[in-house]
């Protein structure tokens, strides 16, 4: 298969509420279908609350997947990720890792550098001896770029962007084939931002890894990723080649995104749009698109029933009732 990660109606949802008469289900994703090419640098763009981190995390079996289906094929194995047990869990664990989200809380102060990065090859236990992990060790180090010599020191004596490479170095010991990037460079000043985007993209090309890098930064998203899903409420409401997304967005979700982002030209500055309205709550879904208590475009249809998914060109899919007379409209 060409994907290393298809999804089919994937929905993750966690009971809410203490007692048992208004215990409601909270659905953080919901009947999300992707394929993730293997290869690809693939992005998964919302604001917060709208399930992308918790899809990040039933990828990595970190949540359980209460319904549809993940699998996982990188040509040497197959999975089926909402039933992975023993041997199986214990391989895809190696093979699926996550770079953290805050370079400054995901390092434990009193680890050298040498053991945090260590430490995935000795809970898994891939290595023989105490050399050949400090070999692994000093190879992915190279490989991010650390300095052989700073493996000695303590996370507090390094800056944000090289703490960025130690948690990278660390998520990539194991030698995974995916690899899950969530807001891995939110924490970071913009130059140290393009430093890490262009050491993710080399150590994409020089280990074979696909990405799915999660963010709520369009800017950075369409300088990074050949692909973004824009994800809203658990769903996905588009999802396009990164061009034909930036340059031809259909659902009125991705437009309102983009006219968020400040403009560069002065005469515009202060006019920035704002989407108006709060994310509903998922426990308490709208009925039909779960965009209409804030869309602009919304009729009586929208608040009924549920648009499907359309292609509406190659590798591009829209969820919107009306995206083909809004793409005529002046
Ligand atoms: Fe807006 Fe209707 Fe399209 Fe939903 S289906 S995004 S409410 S126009």
């Amino acid at each position: 298969s060409e994907y290393l990660i298809q999804t089919r109606d994937l929905s993750v949802g966690f009971p809410v509420g203490g007692q048992l008469f208004n215990r409601r289900v909270l659905k953080a994703v919901n009947h999300v279908t992707l394929a993730i090419p293997k290869g690809s640098f693939f992005g998964v763009v919302g604001e917060s609350g709208s399930g992308k981190t918790t899809f990040g995390r039933a990828l990595l079996n970190a949540v359980p997947i209460t319904g549809g289906s993940a699998h996982y094929d990188d040509g040497e194995v197959n999975y089926d990720l909402g039933d992975l047990a023993g041997a199986d869990l214990k391989e895809y664990r190696r093979r699926a890792q996550l770079i953290f989200q805050d370079p400054y809380a995901a390092l434990s102060p009193r680890m050298t550098v040498r053991d945090i990065i260590a430490e995935p090859l000795e809970v898994m236990g891939l290595c023989k001896s105490r050399d050949e992990v400090d070999e692994r060790v000093r190879e992915v180090a190279a490989m991010c770029r650390l300095n052989i010599e700073h493996l000695r020191r303590f996370p507090h004596a390094f800056s944000g962007g090289q703490r960025q490479r130690i948690s990278i170095a660390r998520a990539l010991v194991s030698r995974p084939r995916f690899v899950i990037a969530d807001e891995s460079v939110a924490a970071l000043d913009v130059s140290i931002q393009a430093d890490i985007l262009n050491l993710l993209k080399s150590l994409q090309d020089e280990m074979g890894l696909t990405y799915l890098f999660i963010s709520h930064d369009l800017s950075v998203v369409a300088h990074t990723c050949d692909h973004v899903a824009v994800m809203y409420l658990g769903q996905i409401m588009e999802s396009a080649p990164t061009r034909q997304l930036f340059e031809a967005p259909r659902h009125p979700y991705t437009k309102a995104l983009f006219s968020a982002i400040p403009s560069l030209d002065p005469d515009d500055k202060g006019k920035v749009q704002r989407l108006e309205g709060e994310i509903p709550s998922p426990t308490n879904r709208p009925t039909g698109c779960q965009f209409h208590t804030r869309c602009p475009s919304a009729t009586d249809l929208c608040r009924q029933k549920e648009p499907e998914m359309e292609i509406c060109e190659a590798g591009h899919s829209v969820s919107c009732h009306r995206w083909q007379e809004l793409q005529t409209a002046v």
